[in-house]
C-alpha cells in the first residue's frame, strides 16, 4: 500500500458500517470520501420531492458519522468523471471505488464512468454493496453460471444457502486527512422539498430493525398483507439509500432465528421475512443480468403484446378516485406518505394493468414522482412481475379482485379510512356492494356527492383483459 489516498464515491451508500466499497477502496490507501451531485442525482430528487428530503438528511447523517471519525464528506457540483479526476489529481488519489448500480441507465454511467477515468490512468473499482448476496455468487451455485436466474423459486433455494459476508470491522478503514475544499450539503429547497425526513441515521434505521425483528416479525407471515398494521419492516427506503446494508438485515433475521424460544409459526414468519428480502436481491440480480429490461418487458415474448398508453381513468387511478376504495387509499398513501403498503401496491398496480389495461411503464413512472425510495431497478422488477411480463413467477397474469383484497385484508376499513376520508363515515357494510347492483344503492345512500362510483366493472375488465391475454398467448 502506498501513501497516496483512494477516493469512495458515495452514491447509494450513505453509512460507514457493513460497507463493501468502503472496504474495498481502504486495501488500497486511506479513504477520501466524495459525493458528487450531477444531474442525474439531480434529477432523480427533482422528481419526488420527498425523496429529496430523504437523501440530504442522509448525506448530512452520512457527514457527521464521517466527522465523527476525523473525515469529512467532500462535496462538488458537477460531472462524475471530470470532479473525480480533478480530485485525484488534487489529493494525489490513484483510484476510485463506488457502488454498483443495476437499473439500465445507472449501470451504463458506471460503465462510462469506469472508461473514463482508466483512461485517465486511475484505477476503477465498482462494487456490488447493495444486495446481501450478490449477483455473480448466486449465479456461480447454479449447475449452468452465466446469466443468473430468472425464476425466484431456484433462486431462493440457492440464495438461502448461502453466506452473507460482513464489512464491519471499523478499523479496517482508515480515512485521510485532507484540506481539499468541499462545496455546502445540499439543501432540501433545492430541489423543491422541505426538511424533516426522520430518522435516516444509520442508528435509529438498525434500532427500528431490532424492534421489528422481536416484534412484528414473528407475525409477518399473517401480517404483511394487512395495510392497517405496521406489520412490515418498512426498510425500503432506506435500504434503497444505503443507509443501512441488505447484508447486516439478513444477518441480523438469520440471527434471530437462531434463538431455541421460537414459537414454529414465529420461526415460520421470519424465513418468510427473509424470503422478502431475498426478493429484493433477486430483482437486483435479474437487472443486473438483463440490463435491458428497464423499458423492454424481460419477457420475449411478451414485447409484441400491447398494454394502453391511456385510459379515460387513468387520471382517477392516479388521483385515487377510482371508487375501488383499497386502490384509492393506497394511492393517497402514496402521496401522503411517500410509501404504499407493499400488497396494496400489488393491488394498484394490478388494476391499473388489467382492469384499465395500462402500460406498467405509466404506472412505474407515475409512482416514481412520489416515492422515497430511489430503486429503479425494483420498481421496474415489481411492476413486470405483476404485468406478467416479466420474471418467470407465475403462469397467468396476476390479476386481483381489489374489492375482495379489501375484504379480506381490511376487513374493518381502518386502513382505507385513514386515507380515503370520504368514506370514514360510511359504514363498511355500505362499501361491501358497492360493486353489486343492489350495493351500488346502498354506498350512494351514504357517499353519493363524495366518494366516486367505480370507475369500471371489475369483473368485466378482467375477463376481457384475460380473453386477449390467452389469445395472444397461445395464438
Ligand atoms: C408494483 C410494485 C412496485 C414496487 N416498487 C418498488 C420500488 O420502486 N422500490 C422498492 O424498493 N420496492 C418496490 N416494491 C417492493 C416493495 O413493495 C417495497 O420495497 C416496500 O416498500 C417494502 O416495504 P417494507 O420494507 O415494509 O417491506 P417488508 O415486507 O418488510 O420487506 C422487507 C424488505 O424486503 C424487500 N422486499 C420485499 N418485497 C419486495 C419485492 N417485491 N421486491 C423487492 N424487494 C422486496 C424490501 O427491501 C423490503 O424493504 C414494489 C412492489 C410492487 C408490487
Amino acid at each position: 500500500m502506498t501513501n497516496a489516498p483512494f477516493i469512495f464515491r458515495f452514491t447509494h451508500d450513505l453509512r460507514v458500517e457493513d460497507h463493501a466499497g468502503l472496504v474495498q477502496a481502504a486495501a488500497h490507501g486511506e479513504v477520501l470520501p466524495v459525493f458528487v451531485i450531477d444531474r442525474a442525482f439531480e434529477a432523480r430528487m427533482a422528481r419526488s420531492p420527498r425523496r429529496a428530503a430523504y437523501a440530504v438528511a442522509a448525506l448530512s447523517a452520512l457527514d457527521r458519522a464521517l466527522r465523527e471519525r476525523g473525515a469529512r464528506l467532500i462535496v462538488r457540483r458537477g460531472t462524475a468523471a471530470a470532479i473525480l479526476k480533478q480530485v485525484a489529481r488534487a489529493s494525489g488519489a490513484r483510484g476510485v471505488a463506488w457502488t454498483a448500480r443495476y437499473d439500465g441507465a445507472g449501470a451504463q454511467a458506471d460503465d462510462r464512468l469506469r472508461s473514463e477515468l482508466e483512461e485517465a490512468g486511475l484505477r476503477a473499482l465498482v462494487v456490488h454493496d447493495a444486495p446481501a448476496i450478490a449477483p455473480e455468487e448466486t449465479a456461480a451455485a447454479r449447475p449452468s453460471g452465466g446469466n443468473g436466474y430468472r425464476a425466484f423459486v431456484p433462486y431462493f433455494e440457492v440464495w438461502r444457502t448461502l453466506a452473507v459476508a460482513a464489512f464491519d470491522a471499523p478499523l479496517l478503514v482508515r480515512f485521510a486527512a485532507t484540506d481539499l475544499q468541499s462545496e455546502p450539503l445540499p439543501q432540501a429547497s433545492e430541489f423543491n422539498a422541505s426538511g424533516g425526513a426522520s430518522a435516516v441515521a444509520a442508528l435509529d434505521v438498525r434500532e427500528g430493525l431490532m424492534r421489528f425483528l422481536a416484534g412484528a416479525a414473528l407475525q409477518y407471515a399473517s401480517g404483511m398483507n394487512v395495510p392497517s398494521l405496521d406489520g412490515t419492516a418498512r426498510l425500503s427506503a432506506h435500504l434503497s439509500f444505503g443507509v443501512i446494508s441488505a447484508r447486516s438485515v439478513v444477518r441480523a433475521t438469520r440471527k434471530r432465528l437462531e434463538d431455541p424460544f421460537l414459537l414454529s409459526e414465529e420461526r415460520a414468519s421470519l424465513r418468510i421475512f427473509l424470503r422478502s428480502l431475498a426478493m429484493r436481491d433477486f430483482f437486483l440480480q435479474l437487472a443486473f443480468f438483463h440490463p435491458y429490461a428497464d423499458n423492454e418487458p424481460l419477457q420475449e415474448r411478451m414485447r409484441a403484446f400491447t398494454f394502453a398508453r391511456s385510459h379515460r381513468a387513468l387520471d382517477a387511478w392516479r388521483a385515487g378516485t377510482t371508487g375501488f376504495p383499497l386502490v384509492d387509499a393506497g394511492m393517497r398513501e402514496l402521496h401522503e406518505t411517500g410509501w404504499m403498503h407493499p400488497h396494496v401496491r400489488a393491488v394498484a398496480a394490478s388494476f391499473l394493468c388489467y382492469d384499465l389495461g395500462v402500460d406498467w411503464r405509466v404506472g412505474r413512472d407515475e409512482w416514481d414522482r412520489y416515492l422515497v425510495e430511489d430503486d429503479p431497478a425494483l420498481a421496474t422488477g415489481n411492476w413486470q412481475w405483476i404485468a406478467g411480463v416479466g420474471a418467470d413467477l407465475v403462469q397467468y397474469p396476476r390479476i386481483y379482485n381489489p374489492d375482495k383484497q379489501r375484504r379480506r385484508f381490511d376487513p374493518n376499513g381502518a386502513y382505507v379510512k385513514r386515507y380515503v376520508h370520504e368514506l370514514a363515515a360510511v359504514p363498511v357494510a355500505a362499501w361491501d356492494g358497492a360493486h353489486a347492483r343492489e350495493g351500488q344503492l346502498s354506498l350512494a345512500l351514504f357517499a353519493h356527492d363524495d366518494y366516486p362510483q367505480p370507475v369500471v366493472d371489475h369483473d368485466e375488465a378482467a375477463r376481457a383483459f384475460l380473453a386477449r391475454y390467452r389469445a395472444f398467448v397461445n395464438g
